[in-house]
């Protein structure tokens, strides 16, 4: 298949924290938003996740696939995380088909646009100061 005249070309790549499970998505993404739902919340232990979305055949693990494990945090949703490390690292779900969602925080490159909008906002953690400001001081 060729990409569209206007589409951005290229890859980028992506590890867990321990290295072992290495990825590689393909652009164009479909999309890069802040999930703020309970369950992103609580599987990555953050305030909010960061996804980009890619057709699930454009996102491809090419180290690492003996370490890869998957939770399914609903019914048919699938969380893919490292087993040795614990980094979460793919989201799946019937509701999004063909789908595969990376965790921005993963990829050591830059992906092809940038990170707007978001999901789930009416479940945003309530201790988050919104929005949040960069600090004044370096820290
Ligand atoms: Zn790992
Ligand atoms: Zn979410």
């Amino acid at each position: 298949m060729l990409p569209d005249d206007d589409a951005p070309v290229g890859e980028a790549r992506g590890r867990c924290m321990c290295g072992q499970v290495r990825f590689v998505a393909r652009f164009p993404s479909r999309f890069c938003c802040h999930c703020h739902c309970e369950s992103c919340r609580r599987a990555h232990g953050a305030a909010f996740v960061t996804w980009v979305g890619f057709p699930a055949a454009q996102v491809a693990i090419v180290a690492g696939g003996d370490a890869v494990a998957a939770y399914a945090s609903s019914p048919g949703t699938r969380r893919t995380f490292c087993r040795d490390c614990g980094t979460r690292l793919f989201f799946a779900s019937e509701r999004w088909p063909g789908e595969t969602h990376v965790a921005l925080a993963c990829f050591d490159d830059p992906v092809d646009r940038p990170a707007e909008g978001h999901a789930f906002f009416a479940e945003h953690a309530r201790w988050l100061r919104w929005p949040v400001e960069p600090p004044t001081e370096a820290t």
